[in-house]
């Protein structure tokens, strides 16, 4: 089989997972990881095997200089790849599209760019089939990317016709020591509609979503209190059905003691999940309701971790290895644990 060749520019909390998701994958290789800065992750980079390279020239010599065995620029890890993932913080991907389009590279950006750089914003159950053949494509944020998974399931089931969502948002990841601590709650922006509902609409667009959200003072996960307008009738077993089609839905229990976010990364421990991650999105069985036509629940979302099987489904779509949306997601649920 001849293998995707892919490379990941930035290798920080989403770049590091996706090059560990890629190299489980048999029909996938990574040819290097980037970095600007020879920290700790820079170093187990190569320990993992993965080929290290610079972000520039000038970050070259310091990864020299800490004695990190590098094996060029981002030029040259681009040069032997066929899709480049790219993991740097949102913003630098925009930035690094020219050097991509140079090398004649496809490439995957993340949440943190615009809708506008890309020919497609992707979530694989949601729209696999729009990044066939694209070069440019975007996996959307964490929050955007639960959103669209359940509201998504829902509307095709029974037609979404409006969607209010509330999104508590973790202040931070729990590495990002710089950004706390904090002690409030804020809203972020405090106008509504937030960037997400609009976002959620780049990949779903025949459905009204409005979003409002705010910052709380936690690094485990998003929460979520989601409200559907449904256009056919669903009773709280259809709708709890209809989520469980999902192997990236997880419905869990509060009443098991699944009761918050620090429960549900326990539980993610406790299964043996890499890193302790949990790339479903947990919808809480206890929270499902219908009242009239419409459905209510509260997720969370673990924001480290979400966006990794996408980025591995947009490998296959934008390389054309895979174009059936069913078989790439079966194989990278299979891979990742997600059963
Ligand atoms: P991060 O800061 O943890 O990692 C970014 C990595 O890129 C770091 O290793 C940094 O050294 C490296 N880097 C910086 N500039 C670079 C450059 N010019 N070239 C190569 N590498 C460079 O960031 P992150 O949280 O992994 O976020 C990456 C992207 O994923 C962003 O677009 C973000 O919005 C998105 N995203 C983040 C989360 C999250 O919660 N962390 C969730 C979903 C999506």
């Amino acid at each position: 089989m001849v293998k995707t060749r892919v490379a990941v520019n930035g290798y920080g909390t989403i770049g590091k997972r996706v090059a560990d998701a890629i190299s489980k994958q048999g029909d996938m290789q990574v040819v290097g990881v980037a970095k600007t800065k020879p920290d700790f992750g820079a170093a187990l980079s190569v320990k993992k095997g993965f080929r290290l390279f610079a972000a520039a020239c000038e970050h070259y010599q310091t990864f020299q200089k800490a004695g990190l065995q590098v094996s060029g620029v981002v030029e040259d890890m681009l040069s032997g790849c066929d899709v480049v993932v790219d993991c740097t913080p949102g913003g630098v991907g925009a930035k690094n599209k020219a050097v991509y389009e140079k090398a004649g590279v496809k490439a995957i950006f993340q949440g943190g760019e615009k809708h506008e750089l890309v020919e497609a914003s992707f979530v694989a159950e949601a729209n696999y089939a729009e990044a066939l053949g694209k070069k440019f494509v975007r996996v959307v944020s964490c929050n955007t990317t639960g959103l669209s998974r359940t509201i998504g399931y829902l509307n095709n089931s029974f037609g979404a016709k409006k969607v209010r969502a509330t999104i508590v948002r973790r202040a931070a990841d729990p590495g990002e020591t710089k950004k706390g601590p904090i002690n409030a709650l804020m809203p972020d922006p405090a106008k509504i509609p937030s960037h997400h509902g609009p976002d959620v609409q780049t990949v779903i667009r025949d459905v009204p979503v409005v979003t409002a959200a705010m910052v709380a003072s936690t690094t485990l996960m998003h929460l979520h209190l989601v409200n559907v307008e449904l256009r056919l009738k669903a009773s709280r077993d259809s709708v709890i059905e209809c989520l469980s089609q999902s192997k990236r839905i997880k419905l869990v229990e509060a009443e098991s003691g699944l009761d918050s976010t620090a429960a549900l990364l326990e539980f993610a421990r406790d299964l043996g999940r890499e890193r302790g991650d949990m790339p479903e999105v947990a919808v809480w069985r206890d929270s499902v309701a219908v009242v009239d036509n419409e459905v209510y629940f509260m997720q969370a979302i673990h924001q480290e971790s979400i966006v990794v099987p996408e980025n591995v489904d947009a490998v296959r779509a934008i390389s054309g290895s895979e174009r059936e949306a069913a078989r790439s997601i079966a194989i990278t649920n299979k891979s990742l644990g997600l059963v």
